[in-house]
């Protein structure tokens, strides 16, 4: 027979939603479990526009100045542009929240915090270190199989859930007074136990680009407040965009960049370093 580990609140899943809930719950005093099947923490960026509210929550948990400290902060926010290339056209551009109006005005006077750029992949270890200082233990690889309701002892519905550790390929299960499906898109919990849902995603498929850029006798150039270009022994790319700006150098500048390379801490004609 399967072994057996009791806990009073058990979150499946460990990305924003799970983590977020067992922090609150950990503050608020309570204990319980988190389990995964992922091996880690989010990989990738994904979510990544950080809006003021969400912030606050942060505040709430003392957390906040942690992650604003791996924030991109800002008028670097300021938009998204569609370009052919770095250097290129820019076919259309759309205002980001932190300086689209009609954001700014809702948020003014409502809220101390401020929308920045702070992805899942930062906000997700800060959560686990919290919720796991905080009465939650966070166990990642470990993969609910099964839920069964048990019938009602003393008005107190019981839950037993089966769970696949991946690490030793054991099966425990794990009894619990209340479960949180925080499983993501494709929720197990949410079919196991024919949740119905009043509306549907979109059908939009979400993808991270991530670039990679070799910092290694790189030096970042500032040309005006909004823009950047990194030049490196081998040439200049503008970096304006990845920093979430909506300008990136001019394209003549750039290639006069590409034909002088600046040197390390060098700083070129009317560029200061950053
Ligand atoms: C490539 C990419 C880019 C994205 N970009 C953006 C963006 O720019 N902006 C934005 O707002 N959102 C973006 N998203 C969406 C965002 O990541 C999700 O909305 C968010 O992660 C949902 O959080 P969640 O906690 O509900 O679920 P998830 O983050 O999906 O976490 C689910 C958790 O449940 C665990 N789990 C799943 N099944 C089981 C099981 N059977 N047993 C145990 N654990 C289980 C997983 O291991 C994981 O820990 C992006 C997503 C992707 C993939």
């Amino acid at each position: 027979m399967a072994s057996e580990i009791q806990t009073k609140f058990l979150v499946v899943g460990a990305g924003p939603a799970g983590l977020a809930l067992a922090s609150f719950l950990g503050q608020n005093g309570l204990d319980g479990l988190v389990i995964a099947k992922a091996a880690s923490t989010s990989d990738t960026p994904r979510a990544h526009s950080f809006n003021p509210f969400a912030f606050e929550c942060l505040r709430d948990l003392g957390i906040e100045e942690k992650a604003l400290q791996q924030s991109v902060r800002g008028h670097s926010l300021q938009s998204m542009r569609w370009l052919r290339s770095m250097v290129g056209d820019e076919y259309g551009k759309v205002l980001g929240w932190s300086e689209h109006p009609s954001c700014v005005e809702h948020a003014y006077g409502l809220t101390p915090c401020e929308y920045a750029e702070f992805s899942q992949s930062e906000l997700e270890p800060l959560l686990v270190h919290y919720a796991s200082q905080h009465n939650f233990e966070v166990r990642f690889s470990t993969e609910l199989v099964a839920i069964e309701r048990l019938a009602e002892v003393s008005g107190h519905t019981q839950y037993v859930c089966t769970v696949h550790d991946l690490i030793s390929h054991s099966t425990f299960n794990i009894r619990t007074g209340y479960v949180f499906g925080a499983d993501g898109a494709r929720s197990h919990i949410a079919r196991s136990l024919n949740f119905s849902f009043t509306s549907k995603p979109s059908g939009g498929k979400a993808c991270n680009n991530l670039l990679w850029m070799l910092a290694v006798n790189a030096v970042l150039i500032k040309t005006q407040p909004s823009q950047a270009v990194a030049c490196t022994t081998s040439g200049a790319i503008p970096i304006g965009t990845l920093l979430g700006d909506h300008e990136v150098g001019d394209p003549h500048e750039v290639s006069q960049l590409q034909a002088e390379p600046t040197s390390l801490g060098e700083s070129s004609a009317g560029l200061e370093p950053l």
